[in-house]
């Protein structure tokens, strides 16, 4: 099992090296067989932002000797990734082997002379050298994702006419050119990883033959292993999100294995033990790779070699505080897991007086806390109202491709036992007795906001959590009030209530035999047929889903732009009746006429309980302390303060 690359932002804070080596330490102490570090860059024409790390110089060995030795301390082997940015780079100075400008920068990059080409290639060598000096086992070369080598190995971004550019031959004669380079001054012993696109997912991105010709051509330069890549950054098709079915992109990589003899490592959407297995069991690859699901649960494989994979806390594939967190410059860290790259400063000690505490309340907040102050040594009851743990996750879980929303239900449900927290369900406690217990904290939770609209009884008039809990049978004319995150959720659910791999694949047009170039069929939007005529409303006069994450907003927007939802702003709420909706859009009276109409009108907290709790010590926690701007981050975030502090 392989720790993927993944750049956490750790080597540009202060102290930056120690804090990334106890990140990776752990790791390697938690069984990983090799971690691949985050890019670092060969110079700083290559950087993928003005602030990010280059191994440059003896200044940068030193550093990177905390990380390596660390690692090796605790019996792993780590490689550093050789990241050159290209036109991905997000500053003016970036380079390109044609000035063509990527559709996600600012910047126009300058092509590469043919002098400059050998500076880069150069410097690739030399960071090499330099990683091994600082006690590398080996480095990646990044070719995949649509940097550099991959730009100059697609006719999408190489139009040269040179040696570099043209036909197939000259377009890889860079990528083989850094391989046979590096493999001339490394012993064989020293790992040569090359990450290879297999589906650009661009338009005249490579084709399957040419993908094959130059993995063969790769293992004859020196490599001794071929990483997956799926898809450029650019792309238009999700590839990591969590509503890619997991491994789906497993095939491709059995499709290059019987053409090559060196390992081929698959990646993208395995997070479980299971499923990393049932590939391997199948040939489909000889080496997994996984990235944020070792920021979620660093001890993935002590525990799954342990069997005891139902205590694995799996990533649910939501970028929220790993990916979005670096897309904004800040550190990566996990939602269900925050000493994720925390770990040097976040608190480990017994509390001083350990307390008998009562929960109310399954919901994440409730069941993050009873973990966290578990750990602490206080001895924790969780009271739960409904007959499971999971609250308005195991809502959410009922929505295409929020299913791993279970794996999170999972997890606490077998890891609270074990730090011996009381679980009793079906069971809403009385203030009497909650008045044993030293301290109650309420996380009772949210329930949703009723628009204050004339007609709002309306026998059309549902709310998200009835179309959840499967107690209404919906039309097929849909209007929904609240166009934030819940709102695109249930547009999602009443469009594409399955989401199997064949229908992922359909949906966004993926050639997985890629045959047409870049692995995209021509016109994938003609295929969806809307199951339903929906309408999103917002009274705001902004983007609808403009909340949403950074790096999987765009998916949720384009899939309900693809099955022609009507997204209407400035909306003004008049009445609900026997005709349908009626509203003013920017002061225009018109009527949306109906089947039903949902309400995803956001939250208000749930605090029966809480006004009953006189004399206690009481304390509120996630949504039941503040409904607004909820999601899971913030009530684990409510949980580990309060948890730390009581
Ligand atoms: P939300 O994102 O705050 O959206 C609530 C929506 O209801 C808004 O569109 C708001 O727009 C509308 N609204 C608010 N008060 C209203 C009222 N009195 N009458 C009519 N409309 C009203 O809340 P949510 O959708 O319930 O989601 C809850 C939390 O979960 C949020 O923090 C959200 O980010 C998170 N979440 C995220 C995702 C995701 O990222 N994919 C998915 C689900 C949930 P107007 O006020 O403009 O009408
Ligand atoms: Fe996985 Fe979400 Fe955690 Fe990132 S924040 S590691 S995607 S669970």
């Amino acid at each position: 099992m392989i720790m993927g690359s993944m750049h956490t932002n750790l080597e540009e804070t202060e102290d930056g090296f120690t804090k990334v080596a106890q990140f990776y330490g752990e790791r390697a102490r938690g069984g990983v067989a090799l971690i691949i570090t985050g890019g670092i860059s060969p110079n700083i024409e290559g950087v993928l932002a003005p602030n990010r790390s280059v191994m440059v110089n003896d200044d940068d060995v030193v550093n990177h000797q905390k990380i390596t030795k660390q690692v090796h301390d605790e019996g792993g082997l780590i490689c550093m990734q050789i990241l050159h940015a290209g036109r991905y780079g997000y500053t003016p100075a970036q380079v390109a082997p044609s000035a063509i400008q990527a559709p996600i920068s600012p910047y126009t990059p300058k092509a590469l002379s043919h002098d400059e080409i050998e500076k880069q290639i150069n410097d690739f060598v030399q960071c090499a050298l330099l990683a091994r000096r600082a006690g590398y086992d080996g480095i990646e070369v990044m070719g995949s994702e649509g940097y550099l080598i991959n730009q100059f190995i697609v006719p999408a971004t190489n139009i040269r006419t040179d040696k570099w550019g043209g036909d197939f031959d000259n377009r890889c004669r860079f990528a083989l050119e850094i391989v046979k380079r590096i493999r001339g001054v490394v012993q064989p012993s020293f790992i040569l990883i090359f990450r290879l696109s297999l589906i650009d997912l661009v338009e005249q991105g490579s084709n399957a033959q040419e993908v094959i010709v130059l993995a063969k051509q790769l293992e004859l330069a020196g490599v001794n292993i071929i990483n997956t890549g799926i898809g450029w950054h650019e792309s238009r098709v999700p590839t990591i999100a969590t509503s890619v079915p997991r491994a789906a992109f497993t095939q491709l990589s059995r499709q290059l294995k019987a053409h090559i003899t060196v390992p081929v490592i698959t990646s993208n959407r395995i997070n479980t033990p299971q499923v990393a297995e049932s590939i391997l069991a199948h040939g489909d690859a000889d080496l997994v790779s996984m990235a944020r699901p070792f920021l979620a649960d660093s001890q993935f494989v002590n525990k799954a070699q342990q069997g005891n994979s139902d205590v694995i806390n799996t990533c649910i594939g939501c970028n929220q505080a790993c990916l979005d967190n670096i897309f904004i410059n800040k550190t990566a860290t996990c939602i269900i897991n925050p000493r994720a790259c925390n770990e040097t400063t976040f608190d480990h000690s017994l509390a001083l007086i350990p307390k008998s505490i009562a929960v109310v309340g399954g919901g994440i907040a409730g069941l993050a806390f009873a973990k966290y102050a578990a750990k602490k040594g206080h001895s924790v009851t969780l009271f739960e109202a409904q007959s499971d743990i999971g609250g308005q996750m195991t809502l959410a879980a009922q929505i295409p491709g929020k299913q791993e929303f279970y794996e999170t239900i999972r997890y606490f449900k077998h890891r609270l036992p074990q730090l011996n927290v009381k679980i009793k369900l079906d069971c809403m406690p009385t203030s009497s007795m909650l008045s044993s217990y030293d301290d109650v904290v309420i996380a009772t939770g949210v329930k949703p906001r009723v628009p204050d609209i004339e007609g709002i009884n309306h026998q059309s008039v549902v709310s998200y959590a009835d179309v959840l809990n499967g107690s209404v049978h919906l039309g097929k004319r849909v209007a929904i009030i609240g166009a934030g995150g819940i709102g695109f959720d249930m547009a999602t659910l009443l469009l594409s209530p399955a989401n199997e791999t064949s229908e992922f694949l359909t949906r966004w047009g993926i050639d997985l035999s890629v045959t047409q170039r870049g692995g995209l069929f021509e016109y994938p939007n003609a295929l969806v047929e809307p199951l339903r005529e929906i309408t999103l409303l917002q009274r705001r006069l902004r983007k609808p889903g403009a909340d949403l994450g950074k790096t999987t907003g765009w998916i949720h927007r384009k899939h309900l732009k693809d099955n022609q939802v009507k997204m209407l702003v400035g909306v003004d709420y008049l009445r609900i009746d026997d005709d349908g909706l009626h509203i003013k859009v920017r002061k225009k009276p018109r009527t949306v006429a109906v089947d039903h109409i949902i309400y995803c009108s956001g939250q208000i907290e749930n605090l029966a309980l809480a006004t009953q709790l006189n004399g206690l010590r009481v304390h509120a926690i996630g949504g039941a302390r503040l409904a607004a701007g909820l999601d899971i981050q913030r009530a684990v975030n409510d949980a580990v303060a309060l948890a730390q502090s009581i």
